[in-house]
C-alpha cells in the first residue's frame, strides 16, 4: 500500500480513492461523535441519579483514594461495580473527591465505565463514549435503551478498524457498512427510540449523509482535523517530547557560557601573544583556535533561533502541531 504522505499535494492524496473514503470514514466518526454527546450527557446524569437514590445518598465528596473509602462512598464503589458489564469499572480514570459537589460529578462515575477521557462530554472521544455505553449494563435495559448498546458495540469495532488502519485506505463496501452501522446507531429505529429524540443525532445524520453524496468536497481543513483526530495520541506523545527537547536545549544553552568563556580567553592570549611579537605560526594558530570557537557559537546561536521558532508554533492551534513535526524531526 503506498503512504499517503503529507509530501503529496492535497490532490494527490485525494485522487487515491481509498484514501479518500478513509479520510471519509473518520470525518463520519467525529459527526458520530458529536451526534451522541448530549444523549450520552443524559445518560451520565439519569445514571448518576439513579446510583445516588439506590446509596441514599450523595458521596461524601472528601474521599481522595479508592482504595480508602468511607463506608457512604463504598456503597457508591460497589453501585459502579453492579451496573458494570463485565464488573471491571476503570477506576484509575476516576477521582472519588470529584463524586460529589462539582457541575460534572456525573462524569466521574460515568468515567468508569469509559477507556481513558477528561472531564467534559467535549473533551471525550468517540472510543470513550460508545465504552461508556458498551460497559455500562444501563444500556442493556431495552425497555429504556432499546438496541443502542449493541449497535454500539458494532460501531466501537467499526471505529477501531478505522482509526487503526496503517494504510489509512478503506474500500467501497467496508465504509458502507461502517457508516450503515453509525446510521443505525443514530436513528436508533427500536423502541422506545431515546437517542432519536436528540435534535443532534439528526444533525449527525444529515452530515454523514453529505459525505456520503458523490460530489462532496473534502477541505484542506477537513483533511487536517481528520489526520489529528487519527493521530491524537501521537500528537499528545509529540508534545510531551518538544516540551522535553526545550528544556534540554536550554540547558545546552548555558553550557554555552563555557564556549563564550573559551572565546574571551583565546582573544586574551591574541592580544598577550601580539604584544610579544611571537612566531607567525603561533599567531595563525590562536587565531584558528578563536575562528572554530566563533563557528561553534554561531551554529548553537542558528540552532537557537530555528528551535524557538518551532516551539513558538506550540501555542497555536492544533492545525500548526501537524505542519511543525516536520522541521521538528529535521533538528532532532
Ligand atoms: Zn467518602
Amino acid at each position: 500500500m503506498q503512504a499517503n504522505t503529507l509530501d503529496e499535494t492535497l490532490e494527490q492524496r485525494l485522487a487515491k480513492p481509498d484514501y479518500k473514503r478513509w479520510v471519509k470514514a473518520v470525518m463520519c466518526l467525529n459527526y458520530l461523535k458529536e451526534g451522541l454527546e448530549q444523549f450520552a450527557q443524559k445518560a451520565s446524569e439519569e445514571l448518576y441519579a439513579d446510583i445516588v437514590y439506590t446509596t441514599k445518598a450523595t458521596p461524601c465528596g472528601k474521599c481522595k483514594e479508592i482504595q480508602y473509602l468511607c463506608s457512604l462512598c463504598k456503597r457508591t464503589k460497589h453501585e459502579i461495580e453492579k451496573r458494570h458489564s463485565f464488573s471491571t469499572p476503570c477506576w484509575k480514570n476516576t477521582d472519588p473527591e470529584k463524586w460529589s459537589d462539582s457541575p460534572n460529578c456525573h462524569w466521574y462515575i460515568s468515567k468508569c465505565y469509559m477507556n481513558v477521557g477528561q472531564n467534559s462530554v467535549k473533551d471525550f472521544d468517540i472510543s470513550a463514549l460508545l465504552n461508556f455505553i458498551i460497559n455500562c449494563k444501563w444500556f442493556q435495559m431495552s425497555s429504556l435503551y432499546g438496541n443502542i448498546q449493541s449497535n454500539a458495540q458494532k460501531v466501537l469495532e467499526n471505529r477501531n478498524a478505522i482509526i487503526h488502519n496503517a494504510g489509512q485506505n478503506i474500500s467501497e463496501s467496508d465504509l458502507s457498512s461502517y457508516t450503515g452501522n453509525m446510521l443505525k446507531l443514530l436513528k436508533d429505529d427500536t423502541p422506545p427510540g431515546k437517542l432519536k429524540g436528540f435534535r443532534e443525532s439528526d444533525t449527525a445524520q444529515h452530515r454523514i449523509n453529505k459525505i456520503l453524496e458523490v460530489y462532496f468536497v473534502i477541505t484542506p481543513d477537513d483533511e487536517i482535523n481528520v489526520r489529528l483526530a487519527a493521530h491524537e495520541k501521537e500528537i499528545g506523545e509529540l508534545q510531551t517530547a518538544i516540551q522535553k527537547d526545550h528544556i534540554d536545549f536550554k540547558t545546552r544553552l548555558n553550557n554555552q557560557d563555557s564556549v563564550n568563556c573559551n572565546v574571551t580567553k583565546n582573544i586574551e592570549e591574541l592580544r598577550t601573544d601580539v604584544m610579544h611579537k611571537v612566531d607567525t605560526s603561533t599567531f595563525l594558530k590562536s587565531v584558528e583556535a578563536i575562528d572554530q570557537n566563533v563557528q561553534a557559537l554561531n551554529v548553537r546561536v542558528e540552532e537557537g533561533e530555528r528551535r524557538h521558532e518551532a516551539l513558538q508554533k506550540i501555542g497555536k492551534p492544533w492545525k500548526l502541531v501537524v505542519q511543525m513535526v516536520k522541521p521538528i524531526i529535521e533538528l532532532a
